[in-house]
């Protein structure tokens, strides 16, 4: 477990591997929320980064899987937002979350907004775009910040790897031409939903990654 501080205005909040990584942005944003099954821990962790969970307002998960949306229930008062496609899944399906593989239980499923593609997130000081990028997850996210050039990509893409498109609602389909419009953007800092963040130079980092992963697939 560690905290980093990626910016003046980001906290990484690293719990473990089963568990997300947690973004705090300007103290009043948080984007995925862990499985919650630490939740104590998490929120000790929080509060000696100096962080007043109480003024969390927004929690935006990139995605329904549980190490992501496990712990909304730890800011109560916080509004939760989530692509409505993820968000339809969660209604029909609470198994799709995959809750039951950590060994935990859903404590809060309630969506209170719904994105789609080109929504703005605006905080104090950052001004992200939600980027539709399906193939983990039917409703998946990332969230662009074009000024700054950083792109939050939860478990779509991360250091070395592409996410998974094997889990329910994944298509191998959607991941490629997620992965092309990410390519379409222009990104220094990678912040992924699992593992280490890129500081600089993440396109061209994470390009070979891309490339090798589509030359492995077969057009269908
Ligand atoms: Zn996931």
């Amino acid at each position: 477990m560690r905290v980093e501080e990626i910016t003046d205005s980001i906290t990484m909040i690293y719990m473990g591997k089963l568990d997300s990584n947690v973004y705090v942005v300007d103290d009043e944003l948080v984007i995925d929320t862990t499985t919650g099954l630490l939740h104590g821990q998490l929120l000790e962790l929080m509060k000696k980064a100096g962080i007043d969970t109480n003024k969390i307002e927004r929690i935006i998960n990139t995605h329904l899987h549980f190490d992501h949306m496990g712990g909304n229930f730890i800011f109560e008062k916080a509004l939760v937002g989530m692509h409505f496609k993820d968000a339809e899944l969660l209604k029909k399906n609470k198994e799709a979350t995959y809750y039951h593989f950590f060994g935990g239980e859903i404590k809060r499923d309630s969506v209170d907004f719904l994105l789609q593609d080109g929504d703005r997130i605006k905080t104090a000081n950052h001004k992200f775009v939600v980027v539709h990028t399906p193939g983990h997850t039917p409703g998946s996210i990332c969230l662009y910040e074009p000024d700054k050039k950083i792109l939050i990509s939860g478990d779509t893409l991360f250091h070395h790897t592409i996410g998974r498109t094997d889990l329910i609602g994944g298509s191998d389909e959607d991941m490629l031409k997620s992965l092309e419009k990410i390519l379409s953007l222009e990104f220094e800092m990678l912040l992924p939903g699992h593992g280490r963040a890129i500081m600089r130079n993440a396109k061209r980092k994470i390009l070979e990654c891309v490339r090798a992963y589509e030359a492995c697939e077969i057009p269908s």
